[in-house]
């Protein structure tokens, strides 16, 4: 299912985001704070357990989060995101993926990958600033499922109707979030209107 999320603040930081005169250390500054408000919004939902803590003055009969939170950057744009979200989540384990196609066989291959254990038991929130075909999300989630995760938030910021069409179609259990939803992709894959190149846009590579 697809969540778009609305915010003041979001779509503010967004435009700064989309702006092409914005420099490699305020984007990088801005995507990290989209993030984190992304976040923010996403975990609203999070499960909670009883617990009683001690306070200074004597027992208090309250509650703690119940899942483990996991946070999964695709390689590589989607390490901008993570650490917005784990200062707000600073118990989140995090993983990494790292995927291309082959040319010939158009088969994912996996890189990289290196996961915390129990997945199966985590909340796995799947970061990947820009939803364009959804082919290396719907990869990443289907490597993911493979090691055992069952709660999957597909996070990302700026995507088009044809990228959420495919995970809405690979993986109808997955949630998708998203700060912007464009028109449309164009002939190189780019979304329209976008921000361009997002890995070369944080990490000063063009
Ligand atoms: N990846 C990007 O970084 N930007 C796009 O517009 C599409 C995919």
């Amino acid at each position: 299912m697809l969540n778009l999320l609305k915010h003041p603040l979001l779509t503010h930081k967004l435009t700064i985001l989309r702006r092409k005169e914005t420099v490699t250390r305020d984007f990088r500054e801005t995507l990290g704070e989209i993030a984190t408000l992304m976040a923010y919004e996403i975990t609203r939902d999070l499960p909670l357990k009883d617990i009683t803590v001690e306070t200074p003055i004597g027992d208090c009969r309250t509650k703690e989060l119940a899942m483990d939170i996991v946070l999964v950057p695709v390689l590589r744009a989607g390490l901008g995101m993570v650490d917005g979200i784990s200062n707000l989540i600073p118990n989140a384990r995090i993983g990494h993926i790292g995927m291309y196609r082959d040319h010939t066989t158009l088969k994912p291959i996996t890189y990289y990958s290196k996961f915390p254990d129990n997945l199966g038991d985590a909340i796995v929130m799947v970061l990947d600033p820009m939803l364009a075909t959804g082919g290396s999300s719907s990869d990443a989630i289907n490597v993911l499922k493979e090691y055992g995760a069952r709660t999957i938030k597909l996070v990302c910021i700026v995507g088009a109707p044809q990228g959420v069409e495919r995970i809405m179609k690979d993986h109808p259990d997955v949630q998708i979030y998203l700060a912007g939803l464009d028109d449309r992709l164009n002939e190189n894959g780019y979304i329209v209107p976008g921000l361009g190149d997002a890995g070369d846009r944080l990490f000063g590579t063009k």
